[in-house]
Order: structure tokens, then C-alpha cells, then sequence
């Protein structure tokens, strides 16, 4: 999911390669996420769920394509102002406190991600992001 290009020292630099937006796990939305998208789509809330999600469990998640894409990736986010907090964040995702050898795997599917970094200053700034929310 490509982030706004984060000068975060020298950690990442989105290329909108798209990678993040395929094959996804599901991205989840909140009522406020689909509150919000609804009003930048100009649909109601009742239509978005109907036409723009799938349910993970009870859980309703952007839809997928058929190609494997986010239903809203063409070439760039076409909801990217408000696009769901999963979107925002990466990849200073909250795994990396956990293991910081997360940030190499993800640089193998996202060409934005500065591979050789040092782990304080990466851990330093996911806290950052991560207090932002
Ligand atoms: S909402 Fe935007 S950033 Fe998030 S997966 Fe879809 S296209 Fe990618
Ligand atoms: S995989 Fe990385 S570089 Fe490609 S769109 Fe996603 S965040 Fe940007």
C-alpha cells in the first residue's frame, strides 16, 4: 500500500509499484474508515459494504479484484486521503518491535523499503508512526 513518500531518515520512499496493494491479507476498515471513504467515493455507507467490501469472518475488508488487487489500486490509490490506518502506516508496522528482521522480508516484495538500516533508528521511527494513530 503505497504511503505518502515518509522521509523517514532514509528508511522507505514509496515507489507505487503496487506490490503492497495485491494479494493482501485483507484490509480491514473501521466504521470511521467507512464512513470516511463512503463520503470521498460520494456513497453512502450501506453501498460501500455492498460494493466494495468482503467479509473476513464478520469483518468487513476492501475488496480484492479478480487480478488480485485492492478494488482501489489503479497505478496509485484512488482513496489515498483516506485510506484505512493499515494503508497510512506502512510498512512501519508494529511487528518490526517485535522482530526487527521483519523490515528485510518486506523489503523483498517492496523496492521502497532501505534494506540496510540500522534497527534503532528504524524502531524509533515505527514508534513514531505508531503514536501518530
Ligand atoms: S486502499 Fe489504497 S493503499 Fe490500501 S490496499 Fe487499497 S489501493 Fe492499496
Ligand atoms: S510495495 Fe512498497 S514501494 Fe510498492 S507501492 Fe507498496 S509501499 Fe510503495
Amino acid at each position: 500500500m503505497p504511503s505518502d513518500p515518509i522521509d523517514g531518515n532514509g528508511l522507505f520512499e514509496c515507489r507505487l509499484c503496487g506490490n503492497c496493494c495485491k494479494g493482501y491479507g485483507g484490509t480491514f476498515v473501521t466504521r470511521q474508515d467507512i464512513e470516511a471513504i463512503s463520503r470521498y467515493i460520494g456513497t453512502d455507507s450501506r453501498k460501500f459494504v455492498a460494493e466494495y467490501c468482503q467479509l473476513s469472518g464478520q469483518k468487513p475488508v476492501l475488496a480484492q479484484r479478480s487480478d488480485g488487487y485492492c478494488i482501489f489500486w489503479d497505478k496509485l490509490c484512488k482513496i489515498h486521503p483516506v485510506k484505512p490506518p493499515m494503508c497510512k502506516r506502512w510498512p512501519f508496522v508494529k511487528s518490526l518491535l517485535v522482530d526487527s528482521a521483519n523490515w528485510q522480508i518486506m523489503a523483498d516484495s517492496c523496492p521502497g523499503i532501505q534494506p540496510d538500516v540500522a534497527v534503532h533508528t528504524l524502531e524509533k521511527h515505527v514508534r513514531i508512526i505508531l503514536s501518530e494513530e
